[in-house]
């Protein structure tokens, strides 16, 4: 920690790998002959550029550009780019750990990476966005590729940025092919991707709630964010029976009681991309929280009564006191749509309650699966029907489910996923990276 202070959220994300291997260490010891816990804390290889770009006012904007691709293992490197102020070389560096293990639980041959920018994609016109992008990628190219590495979305990188991106690749390289997911339907994009980790989310908790019994049928949930993920957890929510009451942007928290509005939220965050205190203006029996009235140990969305929780904005949104509030509310679930949301002592809650707990690293693992399949439709030129990339999906976190459970129960701790999660998805890359060789 003392050589890279500022790393303090891939820290985190370290310790709790790290904790949750120490009984498969004790089992395996080849692993310490083989120095994979030195080797796969240490990306191989991290890339930081510069990116200017011309604002509307013809003033020369700069940017940092990050691309970490941190285990090929198991395949190509495989995460999303992120656009948002608050990142840092940090932020990037423990999303790409994350993902290696994420990736490998999907069961497809992906390796982890992960980039972005401090770029802030807020209030800017449609071409400075056009012209961010283009810079960026004018870097980025000469990293990626469509077997090397295929970067995809993630926030404040949605559809529109992946087609600035893939526009700017292709003019570069003067090449058409799969180096980005989450593409446009009509120039190599998969059905159900922009779905896919919001509907993933909500089958890992079907999963979860199956194991015990239970379904989502009537049940109220929670849910933070107001982007990709939370949209498509609201969604599929609706289908399955269930009533999702809140949604969430960095202004502020919208209660609904009687359920969200998904047709206005979608309005408001795809089309007019305006902040949520917008929706009182169509709904104004819905409740709105600005963000300075949270409480000061956590957020207004987790402090309301709900059966089942979806935190799918950012990482570290949920707090300590968040848990206990949400378990003394009677919660029964949590299904993590964003990567890390929960504060490691909000986790030890809630597997000190034993609560049906999903960590992002597994339940949110269907947005790169269904990016690997759409790699696989690009490679082999073709199409799928929804109908197929849905049932593929479905099968894809009943299977993380599965693996994370079992790896669960062998080590002792049957209801522990966070455990089963990690030891399962470092298995695959350790003994990966063993049989390569040394690397
Ligand atoms: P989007 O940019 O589409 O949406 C992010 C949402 O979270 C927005 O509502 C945003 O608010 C809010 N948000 C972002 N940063 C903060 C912050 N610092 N404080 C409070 N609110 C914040 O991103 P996604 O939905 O794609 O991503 C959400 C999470 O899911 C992230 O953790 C991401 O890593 C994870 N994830 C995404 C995948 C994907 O396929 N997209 C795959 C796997 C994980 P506002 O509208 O005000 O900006």
């Amino acid at each position: 920690a003392k050589s890279s202070p500022a790393q303090t959220e891939f820290y985190q994300a370290t310790e709790e790998v790290l904790e949750c291997l120490r009984p498969l260490f004790e089992r395996t010891p080849h692993y310490h002959q083989h120095s994979i816990i030195e080797r796969i804390v240490e990306p191989e290889r991290q890339i930081m550029f510069r990116v200017s770009w011309l604002d509307d006012a013809g003033r020369v904007q700069v940017n940092k550009g990050y691309r970490v691709q941190f285990n090929s293992a198991l395949g190509p490197y495989k995460g999303g780019l992120r656009f948002h102020p608050s990142v840092t070389a940090g932020t990037i560096k423990f999303l790409g750990f994350e993902q290696i293990f994420k990736n490998a639980l999907t069961g497809l041959p992906i390796g982890g990476g992960k980039g972005g920018s401090d770029f802030d994609p807020k209030g800017k016109s449609d071409n400075e966005i056009m012209r961010f992008c283009q810079s960026f990628m004018t870097e980025l190219y000469r990293h990626i590729g469509p077997n090397s590495d295929v970067p995809a979305g993630d926030i404040g990188v949605g559809a529109r940025e992946i087609g600035y991106l893939f526009g700017q690749y292709k003019r570069l390289t003067g090449r058409y092919e799969g180096v980005l997911t989450g593409k446009g339907l009509s120039w190599g994009g998969s059905l159900g991707r922009k779905e896919a980790t919001g509907y993933g989310a909500v089958y890992f908790a079907q999963n979860m709630l199956a194991a015990r019994g239970e379904t989502l049928e009537g049940k109220t949930c929670l849910v933070s964010g107001a982007g990709n993920v939370a949209i498509y957890t609201i969604e599929k929510l609706y289908e399955l029976g269930a009533r999702p009451i809140t949604c969430s942007d960095s202004r502020g928290t919208i209660h609904d009681p009687s359920g969200i509005d998904l047709e206005l939220l979608k309005r408001l965050k795809e089309v007019e991309r305006v902040s949520l205190e917008a929706y009182l203006r169509e709904r104004p029996e819905a409740l709105y929280v600005p963000a300075h009235d949270y409480p000061s140990d956590g957020h207004a969305v987790w402090r309301i009564q709900g059966d089942v929780a979806f935190p799918c904005a950012t990482q570290n949104e949920l707090t300590e006191c968040d848990a206990k509030v949400l378990i003394e509310n009677g919660v029964r679930c949590i299904s993590e749509g964003a990567n890390m949301p929960s504060t490691k002592a909000a986790v030890e809650h809630f597997l000190a309650a034993k609560l049906a707990y999903g960590p992002g690293k597994a339940a949110n693992a269907g947005g790169v699966a269904t990016s690997q399949l759409e790699m696989a439709q690009n490679s082999s030129m073709e199409q799928w029907p929804l109908a197929k990339v849905d049932k593929k999906l479905q099968r894809i976190m009943a299977d993380i489910y599965r693996q994370c459970a079992e790896t669960a129960k062998e080590f002792g701790e049957p209801e522990n996923l966070v455990l089963g999660a990690n030891i399962a998805g470092f298995r695959k890359v350790a003994d990966a990276m063993i049989e390569q060789g040394v690397t």
